[in-house]
């Protein structure tokens, strides 16, 4: 069986949908689809979850949020009306309509209710089209199937062990094309939870660790996962194989292919991830493997992202005083920020962390306490982007860290940061985020002799 998971510009118009039906319904082992929201039809749109959000804001502040719904709703008949299924547009009206007018606990709560519903109509909408066209499809309400998550300590979504054990009925459902929504699940208490911005990815992934896939199809609108942001460098060197590591390294310094958390259902249940292209459905796409098979190049990507901050702590003779990082971490963990990393001198150690998570008053917070509780001075910057090179054929290859680094330094960029894991996969580098693109052209005309 394979779990196939569409993404929104696969699903952004009735022409996108019939293409994607037509791949499903091309192989008989795909049985179980993931749909996103729809995405952009062109370049200037806007996506139904962008639209949604505009709903779930006004209405919590106050304001009259008809001309917002009225818009999500035109999408759906859009495409309704051009795969003559309108019979559909009543269920999802009503479910559309029923849920943005509820009362609500709180505003995360409201806001994901109504962000999830961008894959919920879509996900009905696809069913019905299919059936329509005499193929049997259904819904799957993620309640109904047991897609059960729960918010961590820093507010992010994350799954209940038991959900894949509920979720595994899907694999004796193979006389019907399973249709899920992505993105969202349900709180034990039926309330809507959704993950990050692009968390369909890992709702196709949760489904193929769940029923033990053959493969997890994760189709977008690129042939390939490329060497290097194509924003950034023209006609970047595709990569056709991956490690999970290697991809897990990559999206985490922003690979926005695919969303960084898909990767660890399928990695633990060792089940391959296949890229593909909507558009181009016989081209090979990038494989996600445990172990490659071959190496195209040395290097196998390079990331940057920008968005980081740092906070330096400095107290002389901090390297003698038993349980100071303890303490110190600590403090972070208290206050629910996740660290990235944690380069250290002997009298000084530095936290590195997502801006998004650490905000104006976390920030007074932390720096008072640091200096109150260790005694010790504090400063926080927050410019920093961290470049990513990764690659499991770097592993005992003797100077590629030197070729990086003096490149960087004949562009003039200055490194702040620099760390290579044992493991040798990755090296990273922390960099001013106004260098952040200049760093990633550099680094890849050096490495891949561009
Ligand atoms: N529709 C959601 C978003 O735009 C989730 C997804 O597409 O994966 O982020």
């Amino acid at each position: 069986m394979k779990v196939t998971k569409f993404g929104g510009s696969s699903l952004a118009n009735a022409f996108q949908i019939q293409k994607v039906c037509d791949i499903v319904l091309s192989d008989d082992s795909r049985r179980i689809m993931v749909v996103s929201a729809p995405g952009k039809r062109t370049k200037d749109d806007t996506k139904v979850t962008d639209l949604l959000i505009a709903v779930a804001e006004a209405r919590l502040s106050g304001r009259d949020y008809s001309k917002e719904l009225s818009a999500v709703l035109a999408r759906y008949i859009e495409i309704a009306d051009e795969l003559n299924i309108q019979k559909v547009i009543p269920s999802i009206e009503e479910k559309l309509i029923r849920i943005c007018k509820a009362d609500f606990k709180d505003n995360v709560t409201y806001t994901d209710s109504v962000k999830a519903m961008g894959e919920d109509c879509c996900a009905q909408l696809v069913a019905y089209h299919l059936n329509a066209a005499g193929h049997p499809a259904k819904y799957c309400d993620p309640w109904e199937y047991g897609l059960f998550l729960e918010h961590d300590a820093a507010g992010k979504a994350v799954i209940l062990d038991e959900s894949y054990d509920n979720l595994s009925r899907l694999k004796e459902e193979t006389d019907t094309i399973n249709v899920f929504p992505g993105f969202y699940g349900y709180s034990k208490n039926k309330e809507i939870i959704t993950f990050s911005r692009g968390g369909s990815d890992i709702t196709g992934s949760i489904l193929a660790a769940a029923v033990d896939a053959e493969v997890y199809e994760n189709w977008t609108d690129v042939d390939n996962v490329f060497a290097v942001n194509p924003n950034i460098v023209k006609n970047p060197f595709p990569i056709t194989e991956i490690t999970y590591d290697e991809m897990r390294e990559l999206s985490y310094a922003g690979f926005t292919v695919l969303h960084e958390e898909a990767i660890y259902p399928v990695f633990s249940h060792s089940i391959p991830l296949n890229i593909k292209n909507t558009n181009n459905p016989s081209a090979k796409g990038t494989w996600i493997v445990a172990k490659r098979t071959h190496f195209d190049s040395l290097v196998t990507g390079i990331a940057g992202e920008s968005g980081f901050a740092t906070v330096t702590v400095n107290k002389y003779l901090m390297n003698h005083q038993v349980g100071f990082l303890a303490s110190l971490l600590g403090i972070f963990a208290d206050e629910g920020i996740a660290i990235d990393h944690i380069p250290s001198g002997i009298d000084t150690v530095t936290i590195v962390l997502r801006k998004k998570y650490f905000t104006k008053e976390k920030e007074d917070v932390i720096v008072r306490r640091i200096e109150a509780e260790l005694g010790a001075k504090c400063s926080v910057e927050h410019d920093l982007a961290i470049v990513m090179i990764v690659g499991q054929a770097m592993a005992n290859s003797v100077g590629i860290m030197a070729r990086a680094a003096s490149a960087l330094s004949n562009a003039g960029i200055n490194l702040r940061i620099v760390n290579q894991g044992a493991s040798e996969i990755s090296m990273m580098f922390g960099l001013s985020e106004s260098y952040c693109s200049y760093a990633v052209r550099v680094l890849y005309k050096e490495l891949f002799r561009y």
